[in-house]
């Protein structure tokens, strides 16, 4: 299940990563997808060894392997995130767990980012994913898929303020934030495995 999970969630940017780019070429520099893909390949080289590692000490090599290998904000972001989450996590979470860990998580991208949920960037996505695995009910993992899709979507109109498209103003809407979709894919990706 963790094999897959990190398999999936890195081929899924691979596969994605020309669109990743071209949604940052229309607001930023161009480079989402390949900055993207770099730490997925990097990750994927280590899979033998993170397969095998207790889920936090996964996340956490994962995390600061993408530090190292990514270029751009989105690697220390997500390096963040992922850290963050391993730090967070026990070895077998329950769900509310795993929602108090991804609390930690958003917030310590939120301050390394000195961003804020609305802000047009991948925390519109991982925001509302946050808030969804914390409410309780069924169909979580369509209601998690749904929620980040349309969490993606959203970032459509609005304005950047954080990160280079927020160098462009009013002209940043109109089109959907890099990181926001990157993180849609990898929380669809990660869904789908937990369906297996
Ligand atoms: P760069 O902007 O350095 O070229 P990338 O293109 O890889 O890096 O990643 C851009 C994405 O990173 C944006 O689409 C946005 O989602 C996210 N991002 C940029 N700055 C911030 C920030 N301060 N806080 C949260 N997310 C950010
Ligand atoms: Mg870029």
């Amino acid at each position: 299940m963790q094999r897959r999970l990190i398999e999936e969630a890195a081929n899924v940017v691979i596969g994605h990563a020309d669109e990743l780019t071209a949604l940052d070429q229309a607001i930023g520099d161009a480079d989402h997808g390949l900055n993207m893909r770099r730490g997925a390949m990097a990750v994927l080289e280590r899979l033998d060894e993170l397969a095998v590692k207790p889920l936090p000490d996964a996340l956490i090599a994962a995390g600061q392997t993408l530090v190292m290998k990514v270029g751009g904000a989105s690697g220390p972001l997500y390096g963040t995130l992922l850290m963050t989450l391993g730090k967070s996590l026990p070895v077998s979470p329950s769900r509310d767990e795993l929602a108090q860990a991804l609390g930690a998580a958003v917030a310590a991208v939120k301050k390394i980012g000195r961003s804020d949920v609305g802000q047009k960037t991948m925390l519109d996505v991982l925001g509302p994913v946050h808030e969804e695995l914390a409410s309780d009910g069924p169909a979580l993992l369509d209601r998690l898929r749904e929620r980040s899709a349309a969490a993606a979507d959203a970032t459509i109109p609005m304005k950047a303020i954080k990160g280079r498209a927020s160098f462009l103003g009013e002209r940043s809407i109109g089109h959907m934030d890099p990181g926001a979709r990157s993180s849609s894919l990898m929380i669809a990706a990660v869904c789908t495995v937990m369906e297996e």
